[in-house]
């Protein structure tokens, strides 16, 4: 069952057009990555999806709900952290959760203390006087402690220390790990969601690219090094899966985009004779790298 699905989604705000025919489906128990280059439409995305907005046609479901009827109810099974948040500032850590324990039945005091120790929070410090990391984090930990089904998370960790980000990492790791939680959180950087995600959608300009399991494309993504015997020949009519081909001396590089060992090996030995074949995995970070100078080549070609 997907926890949240999109069909055709389309945002505009004035002429500006900023998600354009959206179609996702977060899988219940997933942790999917919505990455994207700044203002390609990641938050207004979310914004929707939380009922913040309205979508200007399309629709949206969350939690089997069209999103534009979203109440009150659900979004006690829903955490939504976001750098515009609303939490009063004037309040200390400890006031904010007594605030906000009552309006969740689904409330973990247990999580709550464990989160708190685990964050390293001062309880009695107003909001106003937090750091932005530590404000970031007791936003993360007023949404976890009800144990929502579906946590949103928007650029958690933007202008975060490595430190906090890690601990803001593991809090969401060990809480999605603890049961069916599904996690959907943006962001612009795919090393900070390399750890986390499963999903990964990229936007770009309010358009989706890519929408797969990070296990299936880090499965089909190869850096192949051949290197050639006596004879070198031409490389023309190579395999359209082959990108960022290059050759230095008897070295042939490039990237597979559809790997499978038999076949690719294959390909190589029926065009380079007596060659040697060496692919080696890449992280999603230098797939998501090769992906982005294709979207490029791609645009430009089209102009
Ligand atoms: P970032 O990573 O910078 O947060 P994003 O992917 O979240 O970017 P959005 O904030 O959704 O992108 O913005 C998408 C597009 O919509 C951008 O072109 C932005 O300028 C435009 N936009 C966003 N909010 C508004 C608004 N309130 N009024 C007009 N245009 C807007």
């Amino acid at each position: 069952m997907n926890q949240i699905e999109t069909r055709g989604l389309t945002r505009r705000y004035g002429r500006t057009e900023a998600v354009h025919a959206l179609d996702l489906e977060v899988p219940n128990g997933s942790v999917f990555a919505l990455l994207g280059p700044n203002g390609a439409g990641k938050t207004t995305t979310l914004k929707v999806l939380m009922n913040l907005l309205a979508p200007t046609s399309g629709v949206a479901t969350v939690l089997g709900v069209d999103s534009r009827r979203l109440g009150a109810r659900a979004r006690t099974q829903i955490g939504y952290v976001s750098e515009n948040q609303q939490l009063p500032r004037w309040m200390t850590v400890r006031q904010v959760l007594d605030f906000c324990r009552p309006f969740y039945p689904t409330w973990d005091r247990e999580l709550e203390a464990a989160l708190l120790r685990q964050f390293d929070l001062p309880e009695d410090r107003k909001l106003a006087h937090l750091s932005r990391g530590m404000a970031m984090k007791a936003a993360l930990l007023a949404s976890l402690a009800y144990r929502p089904k579906l946590l949103v998370l928007d650029e958690p960790f933007s202008g975060l220390d490595p430190l906090v980000r890690d601990d803001f990492i593991r809090g969401v790791l060990e809480v999605s790990a603890q049961g069916e939680w599904t996690v959907l959180l943006a962001s612009h950087d795919i090393e900070e969601v390399e750890r986390l995600a499963d999903h990964v959608a990229m936007l770009e300009e309010g358009r989706r690219t890519l929408c797969e399991r990070t296990e299936s494309l880090q499965a089909r993504f190869r850096r192949v090094e051949v290197t050639l015997g006596e004879v070198t020949p031409a490389l023309e009519g190579l395999p359209t899966t082959w990108v960022e081909v290059e050759r230095a001396g008897r070295v042939v590089k490039f990237v597979e985009t559809r790997y499978e060992r038999d076949a690719t090996e294959g390909a190589c030995r029926t065009r380079f004779v007596d060659a040697a074949v060496v692919a080696k995995p890449m992280t999603l970070r230098e797939i998501f790298l090769v992906l982005a100078r294709q979207g490029r080549t791609n645009k430009e070609r089209a102009a």
